[in-house]
């Protein structure tokens, strides 16, 4: 995709900050960080979201999750790391290439939980929204 920046940042004709690199996959550090070693994982192939993404795409994009997720526990030892995707501009995605974020927690960092992003509990009941939403 000629116009994406993140196919620009992992065919290296935008430059970024690198942690991993793989055939498959790159992980970076965002440019506005979050917290100290937030990093971003992506894949080499252009895919706007989970949903879009090659289903044989996944297991190299996850391996490489675990592997930035370890590497950034021993090197920067957080107490913790939130690790997210924003799908969807409603969802606060701004760049149109999967992103995986592994943001890392830190005692008095201000943060809050994944459940802090939305708060619209379903009118349903949840056996209701379990028949909507089942495999059939
Ligand atoms: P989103 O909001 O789509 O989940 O996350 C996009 C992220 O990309 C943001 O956190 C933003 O700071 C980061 N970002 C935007 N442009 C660049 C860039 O040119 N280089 C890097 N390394 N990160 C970027
Ligand atoms: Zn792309």
């Amino acid at each position: 995709m000629e116009d994406c920046l993140f196919c620009k940042i992992a065919h290296g004709s935008v430059p970024a900050y690198t942690v991993y690199s793989d055939d498959h996959v790159l992980a970076f550090l965002d440019i506005a960080p979050r917290a100290p070693g937030h990093t971003m994982v992506i894949p080499r192939v252009h895919a706007e979201d989970l949903a879009a993404l090659p289903p044989g795409e996944i297991e190299p994009v996850f391996l490489a999750v675990q592997k930035v997720l370890r590497q950034l526990m021993a090197s920067l030892n957080p107490a913790g790391v939130t690790i997210g995707v924003n799908q969807g501009s409603i969802s606060g995605q701004t760049v149109p290439h999967l992103h995986i974020h592994l943001i890392p927690r830190f005692e008095g960092d201000g943060g809050g939980s994944v459940h802090s992003v939305v708060n619209n509990p379903p009118v349903e009941d949840l056996e209701t929204m379990r028949q909507k939403i089942a495999f059939k």
